[in-house]
């Protein structure tokens, strides 16, 4: 591996190919993937991270779908995603279609699928579907389904299914969430080198299982998913660890795939916890949270506090926070001083002076108000990771100065990228030095849980 390319196989439990996959697919599933043309095909959903997408991909399986996340990017990752891109294409679209190409050579056309989330954003994101669509016609892939499942379409053909696959698409989000804050807070500590790892991707097995079952009731399927992250608690807490509480703890926020993917990010935390810092990862839950808020937003601008759309949305979130209790519940000592915020309002009103959420969107409101969240959380410096040329990245880089002087000067740094990166480590080092200078000074303490030594 070259020191100037991403990290592959870094990532934890990522690479192998999907098994096969009984499933459970009565008549109505059956209808949908024949209009979503999915007959006989694997559908193949980007990493962000892989844990992530693991959990998702049985969410979706729970309905019958055949799907699973895509295989560890690679060299031919970049070396395809370079061949339709120009260079003035964000780098996570790249990847993405590095990644959708390669799996195309790798399993033939006939057999694969892809799901490429949209939106309506304030930056190109809106734009990635249609260039892989325009891409895949180019090369003569027009018949590989490219599904996006929003709300304005693919629920609608799965009928009845669509509020079950919400709801399990959340749980799988709440999981990943989870065992991530744990992982994170678990590996830089590790006695046996791996143990975390592997504590990682046991839990993930089992609770993906949990989170696939077919053919079973909402409730059913809690009842399955929350024992599984007990036992995923459990394996984390004998992992033999040495807590000590001078490692800096440095925030990671940023634009959300690039974040997220770790082959993107050259697997920046790993980077971080060799040069002697543990990471608080900017969550998915929180973007969840934020798209909410938004929608309320934009209901009461058009004048519609009171109607079915705000009520439905306002029922939805209660059941959403009822499933956060259920599942974050049993990590509730492992959590003392990890505690995420209890409303992304609180995120958005800290970033409000700075970035107000009335007028700027996205990441970089979330990024700058939950850099000052965790400052309040005794953190000791920030890393915003971004794709190089990324609009969010732009904004909050500029935002960061006096964010910082307001916030003690606790280090803030912006760490971009596009496939080419220089020397991380020595970047990474310089920046945990800066954090342990912060890190004697700082007004705000920490709060560790109990099993951490004094
Ligand atoms: S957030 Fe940045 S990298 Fe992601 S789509 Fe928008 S501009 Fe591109």
């Amino acid at each position: 591996m070259s020191s100037n390319s991403p990290r592959s196989g870094a990532i934890v439990g990522g690479g192998a190919a999907a098994p096969h996959t009984d499933l459970v697919q009565d008549a109505q599933i059956k209808r949908a993937i024949k209009e979503f043309g999915l007959e006989g095909r694997r559908l193949y959903l980007p990493q962000m991270p892989y844990g992530g997408s693991y959990l998702l991909a049985a969410a979706i399986r729970s309905i019958g779908f055949d799907a699973w996340p895509t295989s560890d990017s690679d060299e031919r990752t970049l070396d395809l995603g370079g061949r339709v891109t120009s260079g003035d294409e964000c780098y996570p679209q790249k990847i993405t279609i590095g990644d959708f190409l390669r799996i195309i050579e790798d399993e033939g056309r006939d057999n694969v699928a892809f799901l490429m989330p949209t939106a309506n954003g304030p930056c190109r994101f809106g734009q990635y579907l249609h260039l892989v669509k325009a891409k895949f016609d180019e090369l003569g892939y027009s018949d590989v389904p490219i599904v996006s499942i929003t709300s304005s379409d693919g629920y609608s053909s799965i009928g009845s299914y669509s509020s079950d696959l919400i709801r399990t698409a959340w749980r799988a989000v709440l999981a990943q969430d989870i065992l991530m804050k744990v992982l994170l807070k678990t590996r830089p500590y590790e006695k046996d080198k791996g143990a975390a790892d592997a504590a990682y991707q046991a839990s993930l097995e089992e609770i993906g299982a949990a989170v696939s079952l077919n053919d079973v009731s909402d409730r059913e399927r809690l009842a399955a998913v929350v024992p599984a992250m007990v036992r995923a608690r459990d394996r984390f807490r004998a992992v033999p660890a040495d807590y000590d509480r001078s490692r800096p703890l440095i925030g990671v926020v940023g634009e959300i795939f690039c974040r997220q993917n770790t082959f993107s990010n050259f697997d920046l935390i790993r980077v971080v916890e060799e040069q002697g810092g543990e990471c608080w990862l900017a969550d998915i839950g929180e973007w969840v949270w934020y798209t909410d808020d938004e929608q309320r937003r934009r209901l009461i601008d058009q004048g519609r506090r009171i109607s079915r759309d705000n009520a439905y949305r306002f029922m939805k979130g209660k059941v959403m926070r009822r499933d956060e209790h259920a599942m974050y519940g049993p990590f509730a000592d492992d959590f003392v001083g990890y505690e995420e915020p209890a409303d992304v309002r609180d995120v958005l009103e800290m970033s409000f002076p700075y970035l107000p959420y009335t007028g700027a969107l996205g990441e970089m409101v979330l990024s700058s108000g939950k850099a000052i969240y965790l400052h309040g959380k005794g953190a000791d410096g920030i890393i915003d990771i971004s794709p190089f040329t990324c609009m969010n990245g732009i904004v909050t880089e500029a935002v960061y100065p006096s964010l910082q002087k307001d916030l003690d000067n606790m280090p803030i740094r912006t760490f971009y990228f596009d496939g080419t990166q220089g020397d991380l480590e020595r970047d990474v080092g310089i920046f945990i030095e800066l954090a342990r200078t912060y890190q004697r000074r700082k007004k705000k303490p920490r709060r560790f849980p109990a099993y951490f030594s004094l």
